[in-house]
């Protein structure tokens, strides 16, 4: 993350200022029968992958351990060879019995991911996988070393329901939810990578020392709590000790949604301490309902109650993500209209992250100006909300999360 300085005394807002609209440039929106824009919730009816030990908690591998007719104790065994070694090759497993290894290492680990391609950036900080699913579904995953901690995007929906006009992945709609498994086994591959040096090994400089994702943020393609049931399994495996997940700290993993409220309410009452962050992008309905058509659904009011219900439930500090676009959503009464209502519900709950976009010549999905974005950040700033300008890590490989994948 990186800090915008703060300058005092921010001037006032011009009234001349220009509002545009979001709107889709160059492609039919996808609208229902009501010509509103189509919100998918449910998953079309297409098949899952087979099941893998991922999706199973330990004691639903002893138990499909023992249905193959293996001892119910292989599947620490097993476990310990994915989440601790990040491997699924039956050569390697040499404490397991040579007869039937592989086939029973086919039944538990059944391929999900196969790496189509891998884009890294110059200075090999960020690399961006690109993944075909059993069924041809592509998704993505982006892997971001920062000093200290390395963190992954991954994707929990294979495209997204959600429609919003900014983003590449809600245009093409929703293909289906991804299974808990998928889900994982993006972790278990950067892990794999990270092992084999993808970044350039271990570097001891400023603090470049975190061997393994330490970070996940479901930032990716896809809205997290329209598949509420499959990332739970997720979150799961990610937090559970070794050898039945992968033992992370559930803070360090951020949960982002568009404003699914009954989902956050649900996700709140599960009392794992996950960050939770809302891509709110606009504080007022009118515009709101364009630019994330799932506010006609659930208001900005009632999503931002969601969200400090979920800092009242787990003590967890929420984050409220805002894409600033020049023109549409940076004004600075917005900015105001935003401190007044996140101070409204109380002090100390929340924390702003603006996001800057890529400056995109001839679009209306582009970067503020620079000084705008100032004024913006340091109008919350002076409204007593902690606001820190968000780093962008993988723009220049087109590795924009789906969420920020505007005008691509
Ligand atoms: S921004 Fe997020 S929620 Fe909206 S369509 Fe894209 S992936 Fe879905």
């Amino acid at each position: 993350m990186s800090d915008v300085t703060v300058t005092p005394a921010a001037p006032a807002p011009s009234s001349s200022r220009l509002q545009v609209r979001p709107e889709l440039e160059g492609a039919q929106p996808i609208v229902a029968s009501d010509g509103r824009p189509l919100l998918q919730f449910k998953s079309p009816r297409v098949s899952q992958p087979p099941v893998h030990l991922a999706d199973l908690t330990l004691a639903e591998r002893q138990d499909r351990l023992k249905e193959l007719g293996h001892p119910g104790f292989r599947a620490k065994q097993l476990s310990t060879h994915y989440f601790s070694h990040y491997t699924t090759d039956p050569a390697v497993m040499s404490d397991l019995p040579k007869a039937g290894r592989e086939e029973l290492v086919r039944a538990m680990f059944p391929p999900l991911l196969t790496e189509v391609k891998r884009l890294t950036t110059d200075n090999g900080d960020t690399i961006k996988f690109l993944w075909r699913l059993f069924d041809g579904a592509l998704v993505e995953s982006v892997l971001m070393r920062y000093p200290g901690r390395v963190t992954l995007c991954v994707s929990s929906q294979a495209g997204c329901g959600m429609n919003c006009p900014f983003c590449a992945t809600g245009q093409a709609g929703l293909t289906r939810n991804m299974s808990t498994a998928e889900i994982v086994d993006q972790v278990v591959a950067a892990n794999r990578a990270l092992a084999e040096d993808a970044l350039g090994g271990l570097r001891t400089d400023g603090g470049h020392d975190a061997d393994r994702v330490t970070n996940i943020v479901f930032m990716g393609m896809g809205e997290p709590l329209a598949n509420y049931k499959r990332v739970m399994g997720a979150l799961h495996r990610f937090i559970d000790d070794s050898p039945e997940g992968l033992g992370m700290s559930a803070r360090n993993i951020t949960v982002s949604t568009v404003g699914l409220v009954p989902a956050i309410d649900k996700l709140a009452a599960e009392a794992i301490p996950v960050t939770f962050a809302l891509s709110l992008h606009a504080p007022d309905d009118e515009l709101r309902d364009e630019l994330i058509p799932v506010n006609t659904r659930w208001k900005v009011d009632e999503a931002l109650d969601a969200a400090y219900n979920y800092y009242r439930t787990t003590g967890r500090r929420v984050s409220i993500e805002y894409a600033l676009i020049k023109d549409m959503n940076d004004h600075a009464w917005r900015a105001d209209l935003l401190a007044k209502k996140l101070n409204q519900r109380g002090r100390g709950w929340v924390h702003v992250n603006p996001i800057p976009l890529n400056p995109t010549p001839g679009s209306i999905w582009t970067a503020s100006e620079k000084s705008v974005s100032t004024e913006f950040i340091n109008r919350l700033r002076a409204a007593g909300i902690p606001t820190t300008l968000r780093d962008t890590r993988g723009k220049e490989i087109d590795g924009a999360c789906g969420q920020l994948a505007a005008g691509e």
